[in-house]
């Protein structure tokens, strides 16, 4: 199996390639192989893409919203016509199932594409009537912005990031995670065959040395990562040095809450998709399940019935609805983190192994019964399928300790009790909430995190903001008033 790239970069329009930077293997995670090489972008090859993002932004931030919005359409019509292979290819580079990758990662990228098209050319300003004066306001582009992205939703953090950045008149220079490169490029090609200017979307390659590069330089106006709250914490403090903007998309350990008189298949089905959908490999997933337990007996017997169902395999074929973990390092860290929930006390309930599937890093899909606050498992972000439930008596317990926790990325309710739901809904600390559905993040809503999950939102309308800034413009229209 190969899927060896043009070459390891996409900058001014065309592919890039410098082989002194050092090599990077891509691994199909559902057999070990390695099916590319790219390498690192050098000093050089940096240089140029920032500059190149650079000299293109100043004509294209002056173009009609309209004019770049139609071409921002086209490229989420090249996407839509060629998601076969754009899906396959993120199945060849993050091992996610193709029943997945067709579904859930380009088909969203295009929809943010279409989405901020059509937002951008009706994005105005105010007028603020001073009596005599006035003032108006403009939304003007940031200018270079930098994005940096995670592995677990490769394609689909290039487009949430490129979208807003471009519709709103902004360059972008992308570095994908060097553990999945290879969606990125094919973004940077669809957007030169859907007639974007040379230089206003560059990709280039690197672990975080790369990034860190990118996140200094005098050029850059914004930084967006996508990451763990460790690489969050380094990239922020990098870019206050240059008092850059910043978005932050960060870790979580979401909680979700299943009070007893919610639907007891419904709330197994969220719970299942909130810890199982990309082999877990999901920053918001309700990694906390808060079952009452009048209804814990019901719900865990559900779950078991219904996790033992899941077709775990290859992931390149379409009946399979589990594949691998994206990498080897990842699988060490997963079964970690399932090994300290036995020896903490955890009760498994089902999983809690590798799964005997070619070389692959297959774990199965786990459910850990009787978890409590204190444990490693209900505390650190594991970023694999492995779910800990938790019981909870009351209403007010149950916030207390879905809220004892640092991250605040996302937090699910489940009860036919509405009022309750928003009462709940209301009081969880974490940017992105869902009342009896869970995981659902169209581009239409904002999306982001609370405390250390997150700074800043993508998608929805907050997201403009995030890639403009305001510029007053104050009108005398009479004599000046001077005291002198
Ligand atoms: P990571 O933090 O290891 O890496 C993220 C990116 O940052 C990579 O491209 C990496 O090369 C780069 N990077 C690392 N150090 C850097 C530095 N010093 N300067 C600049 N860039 C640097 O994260 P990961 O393992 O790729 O992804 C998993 C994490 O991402 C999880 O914590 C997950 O929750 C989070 N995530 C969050 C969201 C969200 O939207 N909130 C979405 C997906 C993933």
């Amino acid at each position: 199996m190969r899927a060896q790239p043009q070459a390891s970069h996409f900058v001014n329009g065309a592919y890039v390639e410098d082989r002194d930077g050092a090599p990077i293997e891509v691994v199909y995670p559902a057999t070990g192989e390695v099916i590319a090489v790219v390498h690192e972008a050098t000093p050089a090859v940096i240089e140029a893409a920032l500059a190149g993002a650079a000299a293109a932004q100043a004509a294209w931030g002056a173009m009609r919203p309209v004019e770049r919005a139609r071409i921002l359409r086209r490229a989420a019509d090249i996407i839509r016509d060629r998601n076969p292979d754009l899906a396959r290819l993120e199945t060849l580079d993050t091992g996610k199932p193709l029943q997945e990758t067709l579904v859930a990662d380009w088909p969203s990228g295009a929809d943010s594409l279409e989405w901020f098209a059509g937002l951008a050319p009706a994005v105005t300003g105010e007028t603020i009537p001073l009596g005599r004066d006035f003032v108006y306001t403009l939304r003007e582009p940031l200018g270079v912005c930098v994005g940096i992205g995670a592995w677990n939703y490769p394609s689909q953090i290039a487009c949430w990031k490129a979208a807003p950045a471009l519709a709103m008149g902004n360059a972008m220079v992308f570095k994908p995670s060097e553990v999945t490169p290879l969606g990125a490029l094919k973004l940077a090609e669809i957007f030169i065959e859907a007639g974007l200017p040379a230089g206003l979307f560059n990709v280039v390659q690197g672990r975080g040395s790369v990034g860190a590069a990118l996140v200094t330089d005098a050029r850059v106006a914004k930084v967006s990562l996508t990451g763990s709250v460790p690489t969050g914490q380094k990239v922020y403090a990098l870019a206050a040095a240059g008092v850059r903007h910043v978005t932050m998309e960060l870790g979580g350990k979401s909680p979700l809450v299943v009070f007893d008189d919610a639907s007891v298949e419904d709330a197994v089905g969220a719970a299942m998709l909130g810890n199982f959908y990309s082999a877990g490999q999901v920053c918001s997933n309700g990694t906390r399940v808060f079952v009452q337990k009048g209804i814990k007996e019901r719900f865990l017997a559900r779950l078991a019935e219904r996790t033992a169902k899941i077709i775990l395999g290859d992931p390149l074929v379409e009946s399979t609805q589990m594949g691998p973990l994206v990498s080897a390092t990842q699988l060490d860290k997963v079964m970690g983190y399932i090994a300290k929930a036995k020896a903490e006390g955890a009760r498994l309930v089902c999983g809690g192994a590798r799964a005997a599937l070619n070389t692959g890093y297959y774990v199965q899909p786990t459910v850990f019964a009787d978890v409590t606050d204190d444990m490693t498992l209900a505390r650190e972000e594991v970023f694999g399928p492995v779910m800990a439930v938790l019981d909870f008596d009351s209403e007010a317990e149950v916030i207390a300790r879905a809220n004892d926790t640092e991250f605040g990325l996302a937090a699910g309710v489940f009860t036919a009790d509405l009022a309750r739901a928003h009462r709940v809904v209301g009081q969880l600390q974490a940017g992105t909430t869902w009342i009896n559905a869970y995981n659902l993040t169209p581009v239409e809503s904002p999306f982001g995190g609370s405390k250390r999950s997150g700074v800043g939102r993508e998608n929805g309308h907050a997201a403009i903001e995030h890639y403009s800034q305001v510029k007053s413009v104050y009108v005398g229209m009479g004599p000046v008033d001077a005291p002198y």
